[in-house]
């Protein structure tokens, strides 16, 4: 009589269960595959080896890394063969997920966080997780979750305690909102009018200036994470960059220019670094450094709100994940930098401008809808952050503003829907900035003098 052990391999943010069925001492089958690392777990872990086991799998993905099935392997082959050590009632109740090592230990595997949200709303009650996941324990509330350190050490867990604990209660996830240190007045309205509409934008800065403090300042504008939103990006996190703690605020991925397109997609096992500024920002760098491949995937997927990860190349199966993130990256009116700001004179020739600017990437430039300067008071380090003046709000839809009759006039000389339509909205995010339900000359004055075609287009 087999042994059934579940366990499950990571897809997207998803998880593909897979039942591991364990024979011992079968009679006409062939030898497991994967016997000398779960035998040398057993040995090292000081449990009986002396036998032979059959393993069939059935459920989860193709092409399934077999290393991580070893866990359930080695428990089901122990609970064939001496169900008095562990038994296969005990086995029966639980998902086990983690890498089993040579030395008995249990590791870490990318994807744990967002496979165990998968399991849980897949009905799935009790998990096993290597203890390295401890950290995950406020974020799973509504399923029981062992944190085992090894073999023996789950093996005892599940023996000693027929009632598994309750993970303890999740703690508060909301963190208090900060407010940005203070910035040039003109600046952090444009920031802020970013934070509010989701607009991406275009940052005219002197050579040298960190951009990572002005993408915090959007992050700090912006409404205060939801528990599943922490879940969100946590679980994306844990995937990408491999963090050891759930991730409470909005987060900016600053985009090297070497990185490519593989790195930044990964595969539908092992999503790739475009999930980081989910629900936060993008940093880019100057627009030129990148690969044409490279920015054709980030309009693609920041236009669309989500990454397409194929199985394979030219493969028509894969996974398709959520992406809301805000843009900023920097950019120069010539090749020097300093033309229009402070500091040493431009001395760029009116030819050499013109091939700066004819050669900056159309494809990325159009994903921006602003333009703003940056001056350059604004580049020493942050002062510390302190609570927030006004509690910060979801942001509002253009619909829901009321123009005034100057407004509207104004509006009417734009000729062009597609222009007219982004005038308004940002001119409604200027609004919602200024706290008010009517879009007034002034904001569509803003807009129009911020707007990304004025400048580049
Ligand atoms: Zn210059």
């Amino acid at each position: 009589m087999p042994v059934l052990v579940e366990t499950a391999t990571p897809y997207g943010l998803t998880a593909h269960r897979v039942r591991v069925y364990v024979t011992a001492n079968p009679v006409g089958r062939p030898p497991a595959r994967s016997g000398d690392v779960v035998r040398t777990a057993l040995r090292e872990a000081g449990y009986p080896t002396a036998f032979a086991f059959f393993v069939e799998v059935s459920g989860g993905h193709t092409r399934q890394d077999v290393a991580s099935l070893d866990l359930a392997i080695a428990l089901g082959a122990l609970a064939a063969h001496a169900p008095g050590i562990v038994s296969p009632h005990a086995l029966a109740r639980v998902l086990v997920l983690g890498c089993l090592t040579r030395d008995g230990a249990i590791a870490h595997i990318p994807g744990l966080l967002a496979m165990t949200l998968a399991l849980r709303t897949q009905g799935v009650t009790t998990v096993i997780l290597p203890r390295t996941a401890d950290w995950m324990r406020p974020l799973l509330d509504g399923v029981t979750v062992v944190f085992a350190a090894s073999l023996r050490d789950a093996i005892t867990q599940l023996m000693t305690e027929p009632r598994l604990p309750d993970p303890t209660p999740p703690a508060s996830p909301r963190a208090a909102p900060v407010a940005p240190a203070p910035l040039d007045p003109a600046l952090d309205l444009a920031l802020r009018v970013a934070a509010a509409g989701g607009h991406h934008l275009l940052l005219a800065a002197p050579p040298g200036t960190d951009l990572r403090p002005l993408a915090d300042h959007v992050g700090a504008h912006q409404p205060p994470l939801s528990r599943d939103d922490i879940l969100a990006i946590s679980a994306r996190h844990e995937i990408a960059a491999a963090c050891h703690a759930p991730v409470r605020t909005r987060p900016t991925l600053a985009l090297p220019h070497g990185i490519d397109r593989w790195a930044l997609l990964g595969t539908p096992r092992r999503p790739g670094h475009l999930l980081l500024p989910h629900l936060g920002v993008l940093l880019l760098d100057d627009l030129r450094g990148y690969a044409p491949d490279v920015r054709s995937l980030l309009r693609a997927s920041v236009t669309q709100g989500r990454l397409d990860i194929p199985d394979a190349p030219g493969s028509l199966d894969g996974v398709t994940i959520p992406l809301t993130t805000i843009v900023l990256a920097p950019l120069s009116s010539c090749p020097c930098g300093y033309d229009g700001h402070p500091g040493p004179r431009c001395r760029c020739t009116a030819a050499a401008i013109a091939t700066y600017r004819r050669d900056l990437p159309r494809d990325l430039l159009s994903l921006f809808d602003l333009v703003v300067e940056v001056p350059r008071t604004t580049t020493g380090p942050a002062p510390p952050t302190r609570p927030g003046p006004r509690p910060l709000t979801p942001r509002r839809v253009a619909p829901l503003f009321r123009v005034t009759p100057s407004a509207r006039e104004r509006l009417a000389l734009l000729t062009d829907i597609a222009t007219r339509d982004g005038i308004l909205r940002i001119a409604a995010s200027v609004a919602d900035v200024a706290d008010r339900d009517w879009i007034l000359d002034v904001d569509v004055e803003w807009a129009l003098r911020h707007l990304r075609l004025d400048r580049v287009g």
